[in-house]
């Protein structure tokens, strides 16, 4: 009686490390009365396949020191831990940092941060932890704030090697989108100036609990050695992709000439021509290339 109740305890402490399946990760939510926060984009993986094919995507081995930003109850964070040398994993919600102790316990290469991912000092941290070495970012992120953490990872300019996300599957295809469709935009162009994206796989709701309202991507950021085009500028350069996708109704002159760039109607036409751009297409039809193209102009002016 007294063995069985004892195997039976070891088995529950052996299943609630398994944090990747329904039953083990609500053994865990009830263990710790852990409450999910919805605010905090708290949508846990149970699925055990789909967080294998992230890691394969990610092409992990154990030379990799890698960054995970929201480690949540520690899924991933395991089998990350398994694959990679070293890991730190930055998690804002201080409430999950006993549940973590207990999943992680058998892992002698993790390190969690609390902390804001957006607050963070990001070159620092990678100072202390990574060294030289180039650093892999491996997240199923928060859902609220994906456009934020994915430029602060891309515009801080950190020794990264790739980024292999889940995001939204709305949010990915505009990541990835090629000009001329409705997808693409302001954050396409910042993306792909840094990296080229590609999509390891479709994730259904009912991979997470809670279910999100939304269908998931994972997508996977190569970050080029050298940005995908040459500009004088990086600022100018944005501003001029912000001011072209700012008002989408208007023709690229127009949305140039609304855009605050300091030249007038004149000048940008000018400009247009003098680079072989049409005035009158639209911001969403113009190549990475062709931005630059009228940047590398317009910075002469300045
Ligand atoms: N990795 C876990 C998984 O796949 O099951 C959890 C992913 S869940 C979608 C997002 C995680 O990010 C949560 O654990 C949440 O608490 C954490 N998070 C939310 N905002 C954050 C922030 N600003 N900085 C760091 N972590 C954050």
């Amino acid at each position: 009686m007294y063995a069985t109740a004892y195997l039976n305890n070891q088995q529950r402490m052996n299943n609630m490390k398994n944090v990747v399946n329904p039953s083990s990760t609500k053994e865990l939510l009830k263990q710790f009365n852990f409450r999910m926060t919805k605010s905090l984009g708290q949508n846990f993986l149970i699925d055990q396949s789909i967080l294998d094919k992230i890691i394969e995507g990610s092409e992990l081995t154990k030379d990799d020191y890698v960054l995970e930003i929201g480690p949540g109850m520690g899924s991933m964070t395991q089998k990350l831990c398994e694959s990679a040398g070293k890991v730190v994993a930055v998690e804002i919600d201080k409430n999950l940092l006993p549940v973590l102790k207990v999943t992680l316990e058998e892992y002698d290469n993790v390190t969690i941060i609390n902390h804001d991912i957006l607050k963070l000092d990001l070159k620092k941290v990678f100072e202390e932890h990574f060294g030289d070495k180039k650093v892999k970012v491996i997240a199923n992120l928060p859902y609220y704030i994906t456009t934020p953490i994915i430029m602060k990872l891309l515009e801080d300019k950190l020794n990264l090697q790739s980024i292999t996300i889940m995001v939204q599957k709305e949010v990915g295809d505009r990541i990835k989108a090629a000009p001329g469709g409705k997808e693409y935009g302001a954050l396409s162009v910042a993306v792909q100036y840094y990296a080229r994206p590609s999509q390891v796989l479709l994730v259904p709701p009912h991979s997470f609990i809670p279910q999100p309202e939304v269908d998931s991507i994972v997508l996977k950021l190569d970050i080029l050695t050298n940005p995908a085009v040459e500009v004088e500028s990086e600022s100018l350069f944005f501003r001029v992709v912000k001011a072209s996708f700012g008002q989408r109704r208007k023709t690229l002159l127009n949305a140039l000439t609304a855009g605050n760039l300091g030249l007038t109607k004149e000048q940008l036409r000018d400009v247009l021509k003098s680079v072989d751009v049409e005035e009158n297409r639209r911001g969403e039809t113009l190549s990475l290339q062709e931005f630059a193209n009228i940047a590398n102009k317009l910075y002469k002016y300045f």
